[in-house]
């Protein structure tokens, strides 16, 4: 079966996985001993136009004793691969090779060439899909790089990012973007050329452009991230004008897409970013795949469907997901009973926006009809069947700066950390202004809903849902 397109030149090659399955790796590839050893991964893959990533499902460890291992080499018998093959056939899936290397020697040796040459040869011929494998080397501190093969055996290129979603990201990358040009210089003085970089490479989605993220996208934009997709539905109306950061009274005269007034707002900052524009509902195949391959994703949304969606999304991805949510309470007599905020860090396999008890089904299904059948939806509310949505809730300007910044920072932590306390002290952050308090929690238990589907990346139908067959 030829498929085409997927060795397009410029395809850019990436591999995620998350920290238990790093550590996993880690922890086998180096048990103390000097001698090299042998893990294979199982992955799901996102293959997109210009982004083919590789998203790991299952780790199956080649076990010493089978090995004959050595400080420089490691011949292990094949048949290994025989239940992954078995696994991977069909479905379009990855096998990815790790093996370990020492410090001293951060390249693939000319062994590894001729023992990658064979065994992704052989992998292709048996899965019959012309689909691209990986090969991946690990350094005893946990660094990752590697390669990408082709039907061939061949190398088709190198593996430009590698990440680990964890409390920290931790990104290694292959290729720049060129630049650090002026603007990035306090950054860099801040944080270090590394983060900075890291920022440049980083190709980040940001679901929801209206109060938080306008203001989440100006910060980001403004730390210099590389590439920014932004996903909103809406036009600028003249209610939003009180919080929408960069939109005027022209642009709600004209009816202007939110996401193409903030686009045209990064352009005129001049940064060199590259922003995608994406006016549509984030339950939608093409802004799916857009979305998934991305590295990290933000959510400011108003709803809970879309975050339901979106903590899904970033689960089949292996994405690092940052999710935003502000509340103020009028009591309907001009005076205010709360104001509360909250940005949540989620990591996939670990605990979800629904494990946290953010919202329940309900919610969901009720602003799912909402959106589906606004008739339905009345008649069920009218009839008591039905717990009415949130419209319009009141929003102010200054307390979603506040926990918009709160979040990037929380970002920035994670990919740089500064806290005195470990990030994983700081899965959540809540804030309540009348209290003047700001509450921080770490994770809880792990969703079992969401658990089973890491690493998942595209099946049909995508995310496993019906809606996007
Ligand atoms: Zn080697």
């Amino acid at each position: 079966m030829v498929t085409p397109g997927i060795r397009k030149i410029n395809m850019k090659y990436a591999l995620r996985m998350t920290e238990a399955q790093h550590r996993a790796l880690q922890s086998h590839l180096f048990p103390g001993d000097g001698n090299e050893s042998v893990a294979l991964l199982l992955c799901g893959r996102r293959r997109g136009a210009e982004r083919h990533i590789f998203t790991v499902r299952k780790l199956v460890a080649i076990p010493y004793d089978v090995c004959d291992r050595r400080p420089t080499r490691i011949t292990w018998p094949t048949h290994f691969m025989d239940s992954l093959l078995q696994e991977a056939f069909g479905k379009e899936l990855a096998i990815v090779k790790v093996h370990n290397h020492g410090f001293e020697f951060r390249r693939f040796s000319d062994t590894d060439d001729e023992s990658d040459r064979v065994l992704f040869a052989a992998v292709s011929s048996l899965l019959d899909d012309d689909l691209s494998h990986a090969s991946v080397i690990m350094l005893p501190d946990g660094q990752l790089f590697g390669r990408v093969l082709g039907e061939d055996g061949d190398v088709v290129g190198p593996l430009e990012s590698i990440m680990v979603v964890g409390h920290e990201i931790r990104i290694w990358s292959e290729v720049h973007r060129a630049g650090a040009d002026g603007f990035a210089l306090r950054h860099a003085q801040a944080f270090g050329n590394g983060t900075t970089d890291i920022l440049r490479n980083l190709s980040v989605a940001v679901v929801g452009c209206s109060g938080t993220g306008s203001i989440v996208v100006e910060q980001l934009a403004r730390l210099g991230v590389g590439r920014l997709v932004l996903v909103d539905p809406d036009v600028i109306e003249e209610k939003n004008l009180n919080r929408i950061l960069n939109s005027g009274k022209e642009d709600a005269y004209l009816k202007r897409p939110k996401v193409d007034v903030l686009a045209s707002a990064i352009a005129r900052m001049g940064l060199g970013q590259e922003v995608v524009p994406l006016q549509g509902n984030l339950i939608n195949t093409n802004i799916i795949k857009s979305v998934a391959e991305c590295d990290v994703v933000f959510g400011c949304m108003d709803g809970v469907e879309g975050r339901h969606w979106l903590n899904r999304l970033a689960t089949f991805y292996t994405m690092p997901y940052f999710d935003i949510g502000v509340r103020l309470d009028a009591d309907g007599f001009g005076g205010i009973k709360q104001i509360t905020g909250a940005a949540h860090y989620l990591q996939p396999g670990r605990s979800s926006l629904l494990s946290r008890g953010v919202y329940d089904m309900g919610r969901v299904d009720a602003e799912a009809m909402f959106r589906a059948n606004p008739e339905m939806y009345n008649r069920h509310v009218k009839e008591g069947y039905l717990r009415g949505v949130d419209e319009d809730r009141p929003a102010v300007i200054s307390v979603n700066m506040l926990f918009a910044a709160l979040m990037v920072n929380d970002f920035l932590a994670r990919i740089h950390p500064f806290r005195n306390q470990p990030n994983s002290e700081y899965a959540y952050i809540g804030g309540n202004l009348c209290e003047m308090q700001f509450f921080p929690d770490s994770e809880g238990s792990s969703c079992e809903t969401l658990g089973r589907h890491v690493g998942n990346g595209d099946v049909i139908p995508l995310l496993d849902r019906p809606a996007l067959s």
